[in-house]
């Protein structure tokens, strides 16, 4: 008892001098107090009762964001006033309490006031600063009036903007490793178009994009600022050298060549939320269960161990243990994420491939380059398949992957060449109606370079392997 309460005494003046190692020492800190508590008679139970408060704290209702036609042309300032607000501080684990007043600028499409409130709710069921709530709920009701606007310019869309709610257009992106970076350059092709996601599909890299522009929107000044993220990632943040792991590796003494500290950092720095339902654009992260096979939809829960868990590589990196689950990337299962997209209410998909290298003279030197690149066909071949199965039934847009591609799986330095590529290229297909073109499953046929004319025409020649699932309907 008396070496515990000397724990705490020091611990709580070392937390007090040094902030920096903080984090540590609160929890040394707090695990003192805790077995305080625990040698009188009332608290044994009292840890049980603290976690399901917390439970309950940060855990939002689930709603569905509805939007009404604003068919009377309504202009004036919409407001919801006096919503509580009680939110846990996060320099304080304390509930600090509030009223809010949310208001808006209505466009082609009306919020239903009910959802103010929620949108609220939504934010305040999380570890919280007041400044940072104020602009969370004013992103998000910005994205979706953007959202709604860009809905509004668009004859095409009616029927589908009929109904009475906001997610019909869904982004899908693939997994494909440091060939990601190709992935900025088609969204940026497409912002410039007025093309705008209701909801975002990733996997894998993809999955890193994307919870990207599901935090910070789809504007160019998020753009700029993926692209300056892309050019500053180097192989060591992402699959550190580690000779002694990767010997305890090979010899099953450890579950991965890399670990996956860096790769958390990088999504942890670069999320602007902490929880996949706080995104600003809807989001859900695949992932793949490493005992059955199944594809895993993540779209509830820590942001940043989803994504983690949608591009841990095996072998390259350790699974992903959530709720249960063991999980790795989301490209090895049997489903791209189309199939999700559409389950979850889109009814038009545009597919953003990664792509593969398909110009490389010789087979990737290395395990980790080997095992990257096999990965990234596989995955490339589940998307074709999963294209071809459902583009005569899904309003489909697949984007043309980069090619020729000749880049390193583990070589990062390319990023910048990459995106301004795909950004040139995407922008001119677009401008030539490519993704109107048939078949959309022919711009992902695997291919190679190194055979008589293989760009015939410009893209590859098509040899679409048949879907070893089901026939399309
Ligand atoms: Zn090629």
């Amino acid at each position: 008892m008396y070496a515990v309460g000397v724990v705490e005494v020091v611990a709580g003046i070392v937390v007090a001098l040094a902030p920096r190692f903080g984090g540590l020492l609160v929890a040394v800190w707090l695990a003192g107090i805790v077995l305080n508590l625990l040698t009188i008679p009332g608290f044994y139970d009292t840890p049980r009762r603290v976690a399901s408060s917390y439970v309950e704290l940060l855990t939002p209702r689930e709603f569905d964001l509805t939007t009404f036609p604003n068919d009377d042309g309504y202009d004036e300032l919409v407001l919801a006033k006096s919503i509580p607000v009680q939110s846990p501080c996060e320099h304080h684990l304390l509930p600090f309490r509030g009223i809010a007043h949310v208001g808006y600028l209505p466009g082609a499409r009306i919020l239903g006031l009910a959802k103010l409130a929620r949108v609220v709710e939504l934010f305040v069921c999380d570890l919280q600063v007041q400044e940072r709530l104020t602009k969370q709920v004013a992103d998000w009701l910005d994205g979706c009036c953007a959202r709604t606007r860009a809905r509004g310019r668009s004859s095409s869309r009616s029927p589908a903007w009929s109904r009475e709610t906001a997610m019909t257009r869904a982004f899908v992106l693939s997994g494909g490793g440091n060939l990601g970076a190709v992935q900025v350059g088609m969204l940026a092709a497409l912002a410039e178009r007025g093309i705008a996601a209701d909801l975002l599909v990733g996997t894998s890299v993809g999955a890193l994009n994307a919870a990207y522009l599901a935090g910070h929107g789809p504007s160019a000044e998020t753009l700029d600022e993926l692209t300056r993220l892309w050019r500053r990632v180097r192989r060591r943040d992402v699959f550190p050298i580690d000779p002694v792991r990767q010997l305890l590796a090979l010899a099953g003494r450890r579950p991965s060549l890399s670990s996956n500290q860096g790769l958390r950092r990088l999504i942890a720095d670069t999320l602007t939320y902490r929880r996949l339902e706080n995104a600003t654009v809807p989001i859900h992260v695949t992932a793949t269960n490493v005992l059955t096979g199944d594809a895993v939809c993540l779209g509830r829960g820590d942001a940043v161990t989803a994504v983690l868990a949608s591009a841990a590589v095996p072998a390259v990196f350790p699974a992903v243990e959530i709720d249960g689950l063991v999980l790795v990337d989301g490209g090895v299962a049997d489903n791209a994420g189309i199939s999700r997209a559409v389950a979850l209410g889109a009814d038009e998909v545009w597919v953003l491939p990664a792509g593969y290298a398909c110009a490389l003279t010789r087979p990737p030197a290395g395990a980790l380059a080997a095992a990257l690149h096999a990965v990234s066909l596989l995955t490339h071949q589940r998307l074709l398949w999963e294209v071809a199965d459902l583009a005569a039934r899904v309003d489909l847009h697949v984007l043309p992957p980069l090619c020729p591609v000749s880049v390193s799986p583990i070589d990062f330095s390319h990023s910048a060449d990459l995106i301004e590529r795909a950004h040139r290229t995407t922008r001119a297909w677009l401008a030539d109606g490519g993704d109107r073109l048939p078949a959309p499953q022919r711009f992902l046929a695997l291919h190679d370079h190194h055979r008589p004319d293989p760009m015939a025409g410009g893209c590859p020649t098509p040899a679409v392997p048949a879907s070893p699932r089901r026939p399309a309907a």
